[in-house]
Parts: C-alpha cells; structure tokens; sequence
C-alpha cells in the first residue's frame, strides 16, 4: 500500500492555510442551510452536505499536513466547526464523530522504533489517514451502549482474539451516520476481562463486514438529519490491522486523561447554534417593528437590555470554549485542561436551551414557523447537555477538580 504521506502531492488540502479552512467552511454554512430544513423536517441524512465536506478535503481536517490534511489545532477546529454548525448543527454533529477518531489518532507522535509494536502503531495510522484524505472514508464513532449511555467502563460489547484478529459482539446504541459511514470505531472489552473496570479497545469496523446490521429508528426532537441509529455486531471478524492504534486495553485511561475530544468535539456545533440564533435575533428585531409604529424593535431600551444579557451569556460560552480550546492545543491533558472543556461544555449546553427560549421569547409567535430556523435551533440546542459529558457530570467533574481530586483515575470520573 502507497503510504498516506507519500501521495501529499495529490492532495488539495495540504499547505493551505487556516483562513483558507475557515472561508470554506463558512462558504459550506451557507450551502447547508439552504437544505437543513428539509433534512430536519424528513429526518433524512444529508448526503450532499457529506459529499461537499469531501470534496473540500475535510475528511482531512485534522490528519497532519505531512498526510495532506489540513492539520487543524483544537482551537482552529473548534472554530470550524462552529461555523458548519451555524449552517446545519446536525451535519456538523454527524461530521464531528468521525474528527473525534481522526483527531484522536493525530494527538499520538510518530513511534520512532523500528520494534513490531511502533511498526503497527505506524502502519495503522497510515491506514486511518489514507482512507480519510485519499478514500474519503468515513470513520463513525460507535462507544454508546443501550442503557449504559457513553458510560464505557460498563459497556458489553465484547471482543475475542483469533489467530489473526479479533470477534465481535454487542448492541451500540445512538451511533450517528450508522449506514452512511465507511467504518465504525466501535469500544468494545476483552471478553475473559474480570476486572471492575476492563480493558477496553476501539476497533474499527468495516460497514460491510458480515454481521453488522443496523435499524432506521431515529425519530426524535431534534439533530433529526444525524441517523443517530444502533447498529448491532454478531461475530464480526476484524482483522488485527483494524486495532486502533495497535494498542489493547487503553481507552478508558487513555479518555480519564485527555477526555476532550469526546466531551469537548462538539461544543464548537452547539455554540454555532447559539451564534446563529444570536443573529437571527439581531436581524429579526431590526426588522420588526413596534406594533403599531414604524419603529424596529430593536430600538425599544427593554429589547436591548434583553438582548444585551443574551450577548453577555454567548459571550461567556464563546470564551470559555476558545479558552478551553487553547489549554488543550498548549498543555493537553493538564487538570487545568481537562476542567475548562467540561466548564466549556456546560455553559454552552446550558446557554443554548435558554438563548433560544428568550429569543423566540423577543421575537414572539410569528418567529416559530417552520419556514424559519429558530424553531430548529431551539430542539437542536436543548441536545447538547445530554451528549457526554452531561451537564450534571460536567459540575461533579468540576467539583471535584475544585477539590484536587485525581481525575486520571477512572474511578472517579464518570465513565
Ligand atoms: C444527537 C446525538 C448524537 C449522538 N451520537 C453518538 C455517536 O455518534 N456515538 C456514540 O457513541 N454516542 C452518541 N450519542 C450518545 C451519547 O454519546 C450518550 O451516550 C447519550 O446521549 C447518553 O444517553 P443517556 O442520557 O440515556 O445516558 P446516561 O448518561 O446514562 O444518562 C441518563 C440519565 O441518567 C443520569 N445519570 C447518569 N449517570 C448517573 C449517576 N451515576 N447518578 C445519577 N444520575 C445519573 C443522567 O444525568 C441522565 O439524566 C449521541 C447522542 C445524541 C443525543
């Protein structure tokens, strides 16, 4: 196989830059809203919106810019992602689960040995960063479990060593783009694991491999567009290959100590949910007018006052996120870290219910038709808290940093 690295020369991402990166994605924001009624309406995945993701060389986003990705930071992505986000926060979401994988194999350096074990890790990577910028492969991320939620230290699906690979079993629930993506990077434990907390491993399941099915039953208040769908594994044959980063066992440790990427990948989609709803507020209330005068509303000294308290709470969630984002991209996995992305994915999943209440609130009822987004951002919005980590997880989380609690220690997190 022709290593990633070596085919950089065809690949149209490499060696731009990050206002290249932000200019797409600001010009496919405003592509995606012109569909994500109709998608959010009929629950349909927007396949369009993926095929222009693809074409921009975003599947690469995060792969190295020595791979032909663009080689985005955590900050730059958080940024980017926000932007798709104010044009449809569900391809967004979707879009995130597969830079959750990708950007998680990016953080690990290069093993320099020329040992069995630095080869794997090394040819793997090659692997994952081929199919994302060359293939264009989707990669989803499959650890939610029925009645176990992202909890993984209790998840059941399991996994058994054969001579050149691995089995597996189990029910993943809430799998977004399940049917859409290439490959799921499905957690599973060893199956003869005794210990309280197992070893737990990601293995990156192809989508037509035998065994795998998956059910269309995604009806819900709103991310409507993700096919957020279960996808069940009976004795699925993986070949060792496919062990994400040649590495067994690791993953609950290895989430205790940098968790940001699957707390905090998504806190860039619902703070664009806050931003486009902040602007579809300004743009409504300078338009309408006062009843019965010809005065916009936005000159009314209540409705700047609201809407001088609305800016303050984005602007809070919008700081805390870039900040969180910059301690990751400085000091990754740092408690300090590891606090802002849970304080930053509170304060937007919190914010983004209530922003969205109080400007349906100031724009009154001619605000929530179905023609316009803001009935939209307000189901999508009240998503984020559910998503790991939950609001109430995210306050114990930060409790107990406040505490000097050890939180490396996967006993005492919530997973
Ligand atoms: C739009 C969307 C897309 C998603 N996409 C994916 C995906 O691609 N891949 C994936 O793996 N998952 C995905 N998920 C699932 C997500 O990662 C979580 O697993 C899921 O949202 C958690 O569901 P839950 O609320 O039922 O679980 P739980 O986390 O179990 O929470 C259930 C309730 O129990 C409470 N609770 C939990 N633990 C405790 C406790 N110890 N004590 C007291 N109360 C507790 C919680 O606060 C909550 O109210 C997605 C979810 C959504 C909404």
């Amino acid at each position: 196989m022709q290593k990633a690295q070596e085919k950089v020369a065809d690949i149209s991402a490499a060696g731009r830059s990050r206002e290249e990166l932000m200019k797409t994605c600001s010009e496919l924001a405003s592509r995606f809203a012109k569909r994500a009624a109709e998608h959010d309406r009929d629950s349909s995945f927007p396949v369009e919106n993926f095929q222009e993701l693809k074409d921009n060389g975003l599947l690469g986003i995060m792969v190295p810019k020595e791979y032909g990705g663009w080689g985005a930071d955590f900050l730059t992505y958080a940024k980017a992602i926000e932007t798709l986000a104010t044009g449809d926060a569900a391809t967004a979401l979707a879009f995130n689960m597969h830079n959750i994988t990708v950007g998680s194999l990016a953080e690990v350096p290069v093993a320099e040995g020329d040992d069995h074990r630095s080869s794997a890790v090394n040819e793997f990577r090659d692997w994952m960063y081929d199919q994302a910028v060359n293939e264009k492969k989707i990669f989803a991320s499959a650890t939610s479990e029925p009645g176990i939620g992202a909890h993984i230290s209790h998840l059941k699906t399991s996994y058994t060593k054969t001579d050149d690979g691995f089995i597996v079993n189990g029910d993943k629930s809430f799998v977004s783009m399940a049917g859409y993506a290439d490959y799921y990077v499905v957690a599973a434990k060893a199956a003869r694991s005794k210990s309280d907390k197992p070893a737990i491993s990601f293995l990156c399941v192809d989508r037509d491999a035998p065994g795998v099915t998956m059910k269309n039953v995604w009806d819900v208040l709103g991310m409507r567009s993700t096919s957020t769908n279960p996808v069940n594994f009976k004795d699925v044959e993986v070949p060792r290959s496919r062990l994400f980063l040649a590495s067994e066992g690791l993953a609950l440790y290895k989430i205790a100590r940098e968790p940001h990427w699957l707390v905090g990948g998504y806190v860039g989609v619902y703070l664009g949910i806050l931003t486009a709803s902040f602007d579809f507020l300004i743009d409504y209330m300078s338009k309408k007018n006062m009843p019965g005068t010809e005065t916009p509303m936005s000159q009314d000294k209540l409705i700047q006052h609201m809407t001088g308290k609305l800016y303050s709470d984005i602007t809070s969630a919008r700081l805390a996120t870039y900040h969180a984002a910059r301690l990751i991209d400085s000091q990754r996995g740092s408690d300090e870290a590891n606090a802002a992305i849970h304080h930053a994915k509170y304060l937007v999943s919190e914010t983004g219910p209530a922003l969205t209440a109080a400007a349906i609130r100031m724009c009154g009822a001619t605000a929530i038709a179905r023609r316009l987004p803001l009935e939209r951002y307000y189901r999508e919005s009240r998503c984020g808290a559910l998503m790991p980590a939950a609001s109430d997880d995210c306050l114990v989380y930060m409790g107990k940093a406040a505490y000097g609690t050890n939180l490396k220690n996967p006993i005492e997190t919530y997973w």
